[in-house]
């Protein structure tokens, strides 16, 4: 019998490692509203360098690191071309719109997560009273897991700049991105699933350089960028959002305006520091579990389950009913397993599990599934 919770709802549900929280007892500390926090700084300063960003804002949360990035690059009665399924967009409660009276203009994604230049082009309002001024080109990577290709995002945030769009990236997990986008690189030929299955997991010598680079040259391509380290880098709590130093300094006056200048933050910051110097090689590890649900779910009869790029791996119920999917939620829970969804559960990967846990929970579902 398996003993702990294997907790795949997200990987939010790390908690900080001990190593993590010695760094966080030992930060020096001031008072972050006045600017002086020392810790807090070196973090704004060390991702915006990273990146290739002037300036960097720490905030408490990705939401409002992204509310902060909309309405700093956006006027009242502006709008902002995204995607259907964009955090930004459909899981903040509407921010931008109900504090920024920012517009949204959603698009629907093809099936690699993209938005259709076309759909983008057709999408953007001529300059006339009618309509709400299209100012902003808002992506997401990774979404929902998946990997938007390298070439796509220099193509569209390419299209966006020569339509005088500026372009802000959701890159709440850019650094699992980074990490498939390098794996990518590594496979002669391209992007096949199989061969991707191959380089994920494996670490070498300059992979986490490689990894590094990755995230910067896709940070690159967009105006500002919003990254969360409370995701699979493990931390706690906190986002920090890049940019130039003039667009940090309008984030700056939104982020007190929503209540988030913190004042020692230095605490989470180091958090976030650590997480940098420790967790961002370790994410392969994460994506190389995933590989392992995945392949372990593959061939359960009534389950559908695609390879994950990442650390999401979504699984499909053919034919059931709703109650079908409670009914399994409640046997993996019984048996130590935590999930989340409706028809297509999402089952997430993080430094807090291990292959014996993904094992555990393959064989929780492929007994719930009579598969074995
Ligand atoms: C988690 C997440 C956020 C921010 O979430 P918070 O819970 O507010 O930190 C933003 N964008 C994406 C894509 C996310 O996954």
């Amino acid at each position: 019998m398996y003993q702990s919770i294997v907790d795949l709802r997200s990987d939010t549900v790390t908690h900080p490692t001990p190593a993590m929280r010695q760094a966080m007892l030992a930060a020096p500390l001031g008072d972050d509203v006045f600017g002086d926090d020392p810790t807090v700084n070196a973090l704004q300063s060390r991702l915006a360098d990273l990146l290739g960003f002037e300036a960097a804002l720490f905030v408490p949360t990705g939401t409002q690191s992204n509310l902060c990035a909309l309405l700093a690059h956006c006027q009242r009665g502006d709008e902002y071309l995204v995607g259907q399924m964009a955090h930004c967009y459909r899981w903040e409660g509407g921010g931008a719109a109900v504090l920024g009276s920012i517009q949204p203009q959603p698009l629907a994604h093809q099936s690699d997560g993209t938005l259709a230049l076309a759909d983008l082009e057709a999408a953007v309002k001529p300059d006339d009273a009618h309509f709400a001024r299209t100012r902003l080109l808002a992506l997401e990577n990774t979404l929902g897991g998946k990997l938007l290709p390298f070439g796509y995002v220099q193509a569209a945030t390419d299209w966006a700049k020569a339509r005088g769009l500026a372009r802000h990236l959701d890159g709440a997990r850019l650094f699992n991105a980074a990490v498939a986008q390098a794996a990518v690189n590594k496979v002669a030929g391209g992007p096949s699933p199989g061969k991707l299955a191959d380089t994920i997991g494996s670490r070498d010598a300059g992979a986490e350089q490689a990894v590094l680079a990755e995230a910067r040259r896709i940070a690159q391509c967009f105006d500002s960028v919003s990254v969360c380290f409370s995701k699979g880098l493990g931390a706690p709590v906190g986002s920090v959002l890049c940019g130039s130093a003039a667009f940090i300094h309008r984030a700056h006056r939104v982020r007190k305006m929503a209540g988030g200048g913190m004042r020692q933050a230095g605490m989470l910051a180091a958090a976030a520091l650590h997480a940098l110097d420790h967790h961002v090689g370790r994410l392969t590890d994460d994506h190389a579990l995933a590989q392992r649900l995945a392949t372990g779910l593959a061939g359960v009869p009534g389950v559908q389950v695609e390879l994950p790029q990442t650390n999401i791996v979504f699984v499909d119920l053919v034919d059931e009913t709703r109650e079908r999917s409670a009914d399994l939620l409640r046997y993996l829970a019984d048996n130590g397993v935590r999930a989340t969804g409706l028809y297509r559960l999402r089952f997430v990967t993080h430094l807090d599990v291990d292959a014996v846990g993904i094992d555990h929970a393959v064989s929780v579902i492929r007994r719930f599934f009579k598969a074995d």
